[in-house]
């Protein structure tokens, strides 16, 4: 199991508890919560869930891999 399967199946988003999209955009890691439409870094392999750190998909430079969301 790696990283993707592992978050995806185990952790939640701490906002709306709904799944969450593991994804890595231009180098950076993050968590998607496409309920709230916000996403949560990964530092290190270690995924901050934390609501004050979620930060608006809308920011997000997506390029053409729109389907994601
Ligand atoms: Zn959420």
């Amino acid at each position: 199991m790696d990283i993707k399967e592992m978050t995806e199946e185990f952790l939640a988003c701490p906002k709306c508890l709904g799944n969450l999209l593991y994804k890595e955009i231009e180098g950076k890691k993050i968590l998607v919560c496409k309920n709230c439409r916000v996403y949560y870094a990964v530092e290190d392999e270690i995924p901050i869930l934390l609501i004050e750190d979620a930060k608006s998909i809308d920011e997000l430079y997506i390029g053409a891999d729109e389907n994601i969301f």
